[in-house]
């Protein structure tokens, strides 16, 4: 492998570990990104004195990156730092019920029980078989190509098997939670999980329910500087590893020959490569970059996961009751969901997520202001002008928020910024803007999610939410792990 050429297209969370973990495994490594900046989906906002972390809000699970770096030999606090956070979410209801979702399971149950009534036992038992599903299940299913025949010996493989019951595959996320808790809050707030990668609580198997594990079990974290400080962690290590980016640099096309790859063509001009990994989305790179319209139809067959519109606003004002994490629920969940994955359209009560970093960070807003990340899922779809409905969601957030939080909103409005579904998918390439790449609203999710790796391109590998084991940061950087040890094992003759 010594010297062999990787060529990494797009520096998205994923290409950029995946540089990192094949520069430190001897390989020649040099990244292609069309953007200015790397980081993806990840990026900064500026706007009168406001910053804003564009894209994800949430970091869970920072034993990747900590890994990540210990397989580097680097001292992860010389590039990057992080807090736990105590309270992961607070949830507001349409009947007043304020919850906050504490990251200590006992005081996360005591506290659904004076606010809900909800049986303390029913959040303690729900959350401990979590943990378990995850621990069995989980850790090999996410940390393993399924694609792979040695993965299904893997030891571990019977133990998962064993673990997954009938109701976790044809229960439906929200049927499971109904046959758990007794109060309509715990049900709507474990439902909410199905958003973690895009899905649809009413469409999605009960095997969902271990993904509050990662929230309300190992707890959720903040990132010092905000989100955009681990793509820039990440790249700092990734060059002082030697890999080499092109920034503001998009590829045309993977050039192959017969069936193998041979590099790709950047601004007119061919650049060799062994091995090419391409962090775009597995549709975009069959459809625009091979030009395998096949191929890329076969990937549109799954469901895309959701999408999402947000608002970036500047508030002339703080507001004490709100936390870093702020969800405002929607009284109709399941019609909400209804419209969103079924009549790809807004609902005209919808759920409203809000992000404060300037509760963290003061630096993020002037004295006494704050910088609100607003966002509500949308329907992955193609839209081209987004103008009207814009309008209309940002009245019915408006017109929610001021009822829920007995204030004038527009009244403190200093700054604001949208983004729309058309405007992640010109960002990054994720077609239609989902944020996840596909949805886990079937069974099979797992399995037909694209693989690691392409079955008739050799030379050519995926990393990034649209391929296994899926979205968000944390499963993006468990690919990135995967897609090198792949790599690094056909290598050496035992793929
Ligand atoms: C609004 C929003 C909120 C989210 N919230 C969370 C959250 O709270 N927590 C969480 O964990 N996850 C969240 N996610 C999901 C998370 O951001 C993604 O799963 C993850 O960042 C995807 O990373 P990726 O490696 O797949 O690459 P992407 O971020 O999709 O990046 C792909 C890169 O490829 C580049 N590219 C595309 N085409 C080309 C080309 N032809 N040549 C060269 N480069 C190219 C793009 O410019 C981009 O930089 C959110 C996403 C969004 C958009």
């Amino acid at each position: 492998m010594q010297g062999k050429k990787v060529i990494i297209i797009g520096a998205g969370i994923a290409g950029i570990a995946t540089s990192i973990r094949l520069a430190v495994m001897g390989y020649d490594v040099e990244v292609f990104e069309k953007n200015d900046v790397a980081g993806g989906k990840m990026y900064l906002i500026e706007k009168g004195g406001f910053t804003f972390d564009a894209g994800p809000s949430l970091f869970t699970q920072p034993i990747n990156i900590e890994e990540l770096f210990a397989f580097a030999n680097e001292p992860i606090h010389e590039y990057f730092q992080y807090s736990k956070v105590d309270i992961a979410c607070k949830y507001h209801f349409e009947n007043g019920k304020r919850i906050n979702a504490f990251t200590r399971p006992a005081d996360f149950a005591s506290e659904m029980n004076e606010k809900t009534g909800e049986p303390v036992h029913n959040i303690i038992r729900y959350l401990k078989n979590a943990e378990r599903v995850y621990e069995k299940v989980g850790s090999i299913f996410l940390n393993f190509s399924l694609h792979r025949f040695s993965t299904w010996f893997h030891p571990r493989v019977l133990v998962a098997l064993k673990t997954i019951k009938l109701s976790y595959l044809f229960n439906t996320l929200d049927t499971f939670n109904r046959k758990r808790f007794v109060t309509p809050e715990a049900v709507q707030i474990f439902n909410r999980f199905a958003t973690y990668n895009g899905s649809n609580p009413y469409k999605a198997p009960g095997m969902l329910s271990l993904i509050p594990h990662l929230e309300q079990n190992e707890g959720t974290f903040y990132p010092i500087g905000g989100m955009i400080s681990i793509p820039d962690a990440l790249t700092k290590l990734a060059k002082h590893k030697g890999v080499k980016f092109n920034l503001g640099k998009g590829v045309d096309k993977i050039i192959l020959e017969g069936s193998s790859v041979k590099g790709v063509l950047s601004e007119g001009e061919f650049n060799q490569a062994d091995i090419v990994v391409s962090n775009v989305d597995a549709y975009y790179t069959y459809k625009n970059l091979i030009e395998d319209k096949r191929a890329a139809e076969k990937v549109l067959r799954h469901e895309r996961s959701s999408s999402a519109l947000i608002f970036y606003w500047g508030m002339n004002k703080t507001f004490p009751d709100l936390h870093l994490h702020n969800i405002f629920f929607s009284e109709e969940y399941d019609a909400e969901f209804k419209h969103l994955f079924e009549l790809k359209r807004f609902y005209v009560d919808p759920t409203i997520y809000i992000n404060i970093t300037s509760k963290m960070e003061s630096g993020h807003a002037p004295g006494g202001k704050e910088n609100w990340f607003v966002m509500v899922n949308a329907p992955a779809t193609e839209v081209d002008d987004w103008g009207s409905q814009i309008e209309q969601v940002r009245a019915s957030i408006v017109k929610k928020l001021n009822r829920m939080l007995g204030v004038e909103l527009d009244d403190f409005i200093e700054t604001e910024e949208v983004l729309t579904p058309s405007g992640i998918q010109l960002r990054t390439d994720s077609f239609q803007g989902s944020l996840y790449g596909t949805s886990s609203n079937s069974i099979w999710s797992a399995f037909l999610r694209h693989a690691n790796f392409s079955s008739h391109i050799r030379g050519l590998y995926f990393a990034g939410g649209s391929v296994h084991p899926g979205g968000g940061i944390p499963l993006c950087l468990k690919g990135a792990k995967i897609v090198a040890e792949l790599i690094g094992k056909t290598d050496v003759g035992q793929g």
